[in-house]
């Protein structure tokens, strides 16, 4: 039996899936969503979800078969590492040596190795909401410093475009982040960019990732 929530997701993600060739994974965020939300989505055959928030995600991940793939995509708080490492396939959102270092020797620990996507500021003038993230112009450096950390597994860059202005620069500039980074590391070709808003045009500039909530699960 399907229930009326399941009819629902089941409409938009289809309009979603239409959208996005095959080589593009789809993320779908599913934070503030009740973990009902996700059974239904494993359900109809998605197996990348991503959250903001380490309790959410722990809650969630533990209720969910083990190959669902979960990626922690917010700010990360040292205090939290343990358990997103323990939790999460993927964090998108690193962008502090000393993170770094705490996720690698935590990994080793556990006996994984944790992927981690750089991420990076597409915020040119540096005036808007979103300050997370390093500098294309310190990725050299950063992306080098990284490579010290056994207990790491650097797959690409990840960037959160603007809210009020036109995405297309910030998504260029994603993508030469792309290829800096590949420079130093050449198997981290990974980008995950774009959201419900601009996927479309994160996929124009090359995003192998995109984080998609909203357009699937309704607004929040
Ligand atoms: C919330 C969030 C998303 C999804 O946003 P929607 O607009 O709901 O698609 C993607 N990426 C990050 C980093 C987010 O915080």
């Amino acid at each position: 039996m399907t229930s009326a929530r399941e009819g629902e997701i089941s409409q938009s993600l289809a309009l979603i899936r239409r959208e996005i060739p095959k080589h593009v994974t789809l993320i779908v965020v599913t934070k503030t969503f009740p973990a009902s939300d996700v059974q239904i989505l494993y359900g109809l055959g998605e197996r990348n979800f991503g959250e903001n928030r380490d309790s959410e995600g722990s809650e969630k991940s533990a209720l969910l078969p083990d190959d669902a793939q979960w990626h922690f995509q917010g700010a990360i708080q040292s205090n939290k590492l343990r358990s997103i490492v323990s939790w999460s396939d993927y964090i998108h959102s690193l962008d502090e040596i000393r993170h770094a270092e705490k996720i690698s020797s935590l990994a080793e620990e556990m006996n994984k190795k944790q992927s981690c996507f750089i991420q990076v500021n597409l915020d040119a003038d540096r005036i808007h909401e979103n300050r997370s993230g390093i500098k294309t112009s310190e990725l050299p450096k950063f992306a080098h410093d990284l490579a010290q950390f056994p207990g790491i597994n650097l797959v690409g860059v990840m960037g959160v475009g603007p809210l009020n202005s036109d995405p297309r620069p910030a998504f260029a500039e994603l993508q030469s982040a792309s290829q800096v980074l590949q420079k130093v590391v050449p198997g981290a070709s990974f980008i995950s960019g774009g959201m419900s808003g601009d996927f479309q045009i994160a996929m124009e500039y090359g995003a192998t990732h995109i984080r998609i909530g909203s357009s699937i699960l309704g607004s929040r």
